[in-house]
């Protein structure tokens, strides 16, 4: 019974810092509950291996724990629902290559990929650039590079600009059912008319003048002075359903399509495109609703048939950058070093952070495709990718905004201490910890923080080291002297546990466009880009560059 306990008071502290007796009681009795029967015995243990175990410092508690099984806690993994009507199932993830993705475009791009993985489905890469003005020719690749970290596996890749033609015979379709015109009224004119729910002269023209017409937007017409217009209504509620544009010019030069200067608008590409490659589903958020409607005229006009439309909630992601516009410009400006920069919600920065793909997905996959609105829950993130990093991710000293602590009397004080370089992991080897010694005085230094905090004659303990009493604070130096070496010792004065080092410059970007400096232990030397580490009491951080100074980024707590 003593040892259920002892265990899950060690856990309970190591989680949240102290063990709480009714959290711990509830976790035995989950696991025992015949121990219900000696609830008077179990009762009294449970108190007093609760206080022994809120004595030890956290090192002591990650180093108890160890001997310990737990069952590990079978979490409901939220699952995604089944798709309506889904046996054979084609997808697609359709961004526009004006940037790299964002976590806003994970959405669209898991969910897509989960459920062509769960029907053995088809999934259709399709860059929708349609627009020369919002094309970014560096964006195809960067996108392709994303998908593939992601972990999203598609089958096709479908470039729009390079199926005009496609585009150009539906629309001739159209004109010569007489459902779509081309229109050259002038904006100012158009809107007058359309909020008035009257019809331009344009749209009575016969198929044959329409078609007449629809010639001389490919070489007569300049841009803005010709549209091809859609049949719809003028009597609809949404004044921008009314006769939308699907067609128009754009002088602007292609990067990909030289020589072009005729484009499908963003619906009626969609829809010509889902009908010729055969979705099944078409997985997008509420705020393409009215997209949907609009789209939905060509199918009708076509007689196609429809994909299953599913549109889920929008999703909030606080904190960062995700509009590829504002990015760009911002980059442009100088304002962002780069797509990378942390203040920015795109992959390559969050994976620069050291944020790992698979936490992505969970947490993609929790918010699901239900129709409410919902936040992104960076905790949620941040946790599953805790439990993947945790692991691998050696412990290092990092000391932000350093202040120089001599110690006096070096009687007893060694150059070097061998410290674990992960408290549950023996095979991780060990690192070694190292005080610049010269005559009577050691120095190292501590954090800005940690510094502050102290008084003249507190006791502190350095990390893996000793203890020392502080004798003399003056100008961001402290002075002190040895004071005794054992981790008892310092529990028992209460002295707090400080990191420390010297050796080595570092740099940590952190997520909100700041760099801390400060010092790291001599072993950050050794470690290599793309290692991910964990600054004891900082947080984790991924190694960025090598060199002086180090850089890391900042991943979480
Ligand atoms: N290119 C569109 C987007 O990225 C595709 C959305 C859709 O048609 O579902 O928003």
């Amino acid at each position: 019974m003593r040892k259920v306990i002892y265990k899950y008071a060690l856990k309970n502290a190591l989680d949240y810092g102290r063990a709480e007796p009714k959290a711990v009681l509830g976790k035995v009795l989950q696991e025992k509950p015949e121990f219900k029967k000696n609830i008077k015995e179990l009762l009294s243990l449970l108190d007093e291996v609760v206080k022994e175990v809120n004595a030890l410092s956290p090192e002591e508690v990650r180093r108890e724990i160890q001997g310990f099984e737990f069952v590990a806690k079978k979490k409901e993994k939220k699952a995604l629902p089944d798709l309506p009507g889904a046996e054979k199932v084609v997808l697609r993830f359709a961004p526009n290559p004006s940037g790299p993705l964002h976590l806003g475009h994970c959405r669209a791009a898991v969910l897509n990929d989960e459920y062509a993985k769960r029907y053995s489905g088809k999934l259709i890469l399709r860059f929708e650039d349609t627009d020369p003005a919002r094309v970014d020719p560096e964006a195809y690749s960067m996108v392709e590079e994303d998908l593939r970290w992601l972990g999203v596996e598609y089958h096709e890749v479908v470039i729009q600009s390079e199926h005009l033609d496609n585009y150009y015979r539906y629309a001739r379709e159209l004109l010569k059912m007489g459902k779509a015109y081309v229109c050259t009224c002038s904006p100012e004119e158009l809107r007058a008319l359309r909020s008035a729910g009257k019809a331009c002269g344009c749209r009575d023209k016969g198929s044959e003048e329409n078609l007449e017409d629809y010639s001389r937007m490919f070489n007569e017409f300049r841009e803005g002075e010709a549209v091809v217009r859609l049949k719809t209504s003028l009597t609809l509620p949404d004044p921008t359903m009314r006769d939308f544009v699907i067609m128009r010019i754009s002088e602007k030069p292609h990067p990909r399509a030289p020589g072009r200067r005729v484009y499908p608008l963003y619906n009626f590409a969609v829809a010509v495109d889902d009908h010729l490659m055969g979705m099944t589903h078409v997985l997008r958020g509420k705020d393409h609703l009215i997209n949907t409607r609009k789209q939905e005229f060509i199918y009708d006009y076509f007689f196609w048939p429809k994909p299953k439309f599913i549109h889920y909630g929008l999703m909030k992601v606080e904190g960062l950058e995700l509009s590829t516009s504002l990015m760009a410009r911002g980059i442009k400006e100088g304002k962002y070093r780069g797509w990378e920069d942390l203040r920015l919600g795109t992959l390559i920065a969050l994976r620069r952070r050291g944020i790992r793909p698979e936490a992505i997905r969970r947490a993609i996959i929790d918010v699901g495709i239900k129709s409410t609105d919902i936040s992104f829950s960076w905790k949620n993130l941040y946790a599953y990718n805790k439990e993947l990093i945790d692991r691998d991710a050696k412990r290092f000293f990092f000391v932000p905004d350093p202040r120089l602590l001599i110690i006096k009397d070096t009687g007893g004080i060694k150059e070097k201490y061998i410290a674990p370089s992960h408290p549950e992991r023996q095979e991780l080897g060990k690192r070694e910890l190292k005080f610049e010694i010269s005559g009577d005085e050691a120095r190292t230094y501590i954090s800005g923080m940690d510094y502050k905090r102290l008084k003249k004659g507190d006791v502190i303990r350095l990390m893996e080291a000793f203890n020392v009493q502080i004798m003399e604070k003056s100008d961001g130096t402290a002075m002190g002297m040895l004071h005794s070496h054992s981790l008892q010792e310092a529990r028992r004065l209460r002295a707090p546990l400080i990191q420390w080092a010297s050796q080595v410059n570092v740099e940590v970007e952190m997520p909100d466009g700041d760099t801390i400096r400060g010092y790291g232990e001599a072993g950050l030397a050794e470690t290599e880009v793309g290692d991910v580490v964990q600054f004891e009491r900082f947080g984790f951080s991924r190694i960025d560059k090598k060199g002086d100074p180090v850089v890391a980024c900042y991943t979480h707590r």
